[in-house]
């Protein structure tokens, strides 16, 4: 097995590395860090959670170790789609850059350029910008970007998907040919193939098996869920959700609980907290001194629930991430892998769990067919609570068309005050998690006209009430209608 003493480290960087508790590279590690130090262009297909981020620091901080940055003029770049992601990087490069006398600067949105003016003016050997940041900074004229000799891309699939991949072709021109190109993503689309083509020159390609993705230390599970009725199916979800994360227990330390809208990011936060559970939201609409609260506060353990989009969860590095929820199956099968990669890291065990409602059953196929195995199908827990809370869910679950009418349009009647439109009304009763927001009222007779509409079980009603009672034709119906066949045939 490689270890880190034989990638030609510099030795400065291997006691960082030690300090950090490494104790030997990772494939990615093992693959990309030794073409990059001699100077090799390099094409990383590996995901989040590999260890990708220290396959190209270090050797990046290695070669920097010689030289030094004149003012405007970094000597590297390393481009990441998102502001969290930049500050990871940042962080990871504080970590092994420790012995080194190097400096960098973070160029992120929501940031004053002021002070990011500051230090690009001093100069830097290492620029972690987001491809827009960067940009402003260049028209500003504050940034000249002919002395780059390497060049990063990081997540270049996230920065497709967010349409930044204009932004950074033009990067690519403005710096110098010559530059060395440090490429990674997840995935290879055909655009990013092309840019690959196009700016790498003959790159080493290291490829880390897909297996990361479905690795065995991370237990999948989904479970399929249809709601009683459209308009009750998120209220109904947020519901199953509390109960699978109750389920899991103890065993559930802190989780990231993904949806693929802001706004569902912050309904689920919200509703999450009401229910008594210690939760917070992250997405791009949030400010960042907002988010940098946020997640400080996730890594720290005084947050059990980071509530997130796929977007604002790319830079988070929380080694310990127990659980992964997916609240909502992504629309890319790619995000499935960057969302359960979020757990299970660095060998340890992760849960990723699931709810699929009939409308992402394609999604779900193309997250399975993308991870070559089928997501094992998992129980709904609410099923096996205890009846008043049961009530609800087996309604749920039940075709719709089986409801009598008068229920329907009461149940309408309602959801308006009740779960419409969403979260604000979504009052619990009391802290107890898996607790129903719906008024229990309303389940007994609901359940009473269920079983008279089933065939057998009228009949066994009727008798338990004395015999010939007949409910529906009013006070007076004659005697022999209350009789059963089997008394006339005896009579
Ligand atoms: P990344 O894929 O860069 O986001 O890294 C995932 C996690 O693995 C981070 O928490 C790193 O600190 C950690 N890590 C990176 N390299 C190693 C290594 N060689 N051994 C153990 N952990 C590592």
């Amino acid at each position: 097995m490689t270890k880190f003493s034989d990638l030609n480290l510099n030795p400065k960087v291997l006691k960082a590395i030690d300090e950090a508790g490494y104790e030997s590279p990772t494939p990615i590690q093992a693959g990309a860090i030794p073409p990059a130090l001699e100077g090799k262009d390099v094409l990383g297909i590996a995901q989040t959670g590999t260890g990708k981020t220290a396959s190209f620091t270090l050797p990046l901080i290695t070669q920097l170790a010689r030289g030094r940055a004149r003012a405007r003029m970094p000597r590297s770049l390393v481009l990441c789609p998102t502001r969290e992601l930049a500050a990871q990087v940042a962080e990871n490069f504080d970590t092994y850059a420790k012995y080194v006398k190097l400096t960098k600067a973070l160029l992120i949105g929501g940031v004053s350029f002021k002070e990011q003016d500051i230090l690009i003016d001093k100069g830097v050997d290492v620029l972690i910008a987001t491809p827009g940041r960067l940009l402003d900074h260049f028209e500003r004229g504050k940034l000249i970007l002919n002395d780059v000799k390497v060049m990063v891309v990081d997540e270049a699939d996230r920065m497709l998907d967010m349409g930044f991949i204009p932004d950074i072709e033009r990067i690519f021109g403005l710096t110098p040919f010559t530059r060395q190109t440090l490429f990674f993503s997840a995935t290879m689309a055909p655009e990013i193939e092309r840019i690959t083509n196009t700016f790498l020159s003959a790159p080493e390609r290291i490829e880390v098996a897909r297996q990361a993705t479905t690795s065995e230390n991370i237990t999948q599970g989904v479970l399929l869920f249809k709601g009683s009725r459209k308009d009750r199916e998120a209220s109904e979800k947020r519901k199953v959700l509390r109960a699978i994360i109750d389920s899991e227990g103890d065993a559930c330390s802190n989780a990231i609980v993904f949806c693929n809208r802001k706004v569902d990011v912050d309904i689920v936060a919200k509703s999450l907290k009401k229910y008594g559970y210690d939760a917070a939201p992250i997405h791009g609409d949030l400010d960042q001194s907002h988010r940098t609260r946020t997640l400080d506060g996730f890594r720290e353990g005084s947050l059990r629930f980071l509530v997130a989009s796929d977007v604002a969860a790319r830079g988070l590095d929380v080694p310990s991430v127990s659980h992964v929820f997916n609240f909502d199956v992504p629309g890319h099968a790619e995000d499935y892998v960057h969302r359960i990669g979020r757990t299970g890291r660095a060998g340890r065990d992760g849960k990723a769990i699931m709810i699929c409602v009939p409308r992402d059953e394609k999604n779900l196929a193309d997250i399975e067919h993308l991870v070559q195995r089928e997501i094992p199908r998992m129980d709904n827990p609410l099923k096996s609570a205890k009846p008043a809370d049961d009530a609800p869910i087996a309604e749920a679950v039940a075709p719709v068309a089986d409801k009598p009418k008068r229920t329907r349009s009461r149940t309408r009647k309602k959801e308006t005050t009740e779960v419409a439109p969403a979260v604000v009304q979504e009052q619990p009763k009391a802290p107890e998690p898996t607790a129903a927001p719906e008024p229990k009222p309303e389940e007994q007779p609901r359940r009473g006209r269920g079983r008279r509409g089933s065939g057998n079980g009228g009949r066994d009603d009727r008798s338990d009430r004395g015999g010939n009672k007949v409910v529906g034709l009013g006070d007076h119906t004659p005697e022999f209608i209350g009789l059963s066949f089997k008394e006339r045939i005896a009579d």
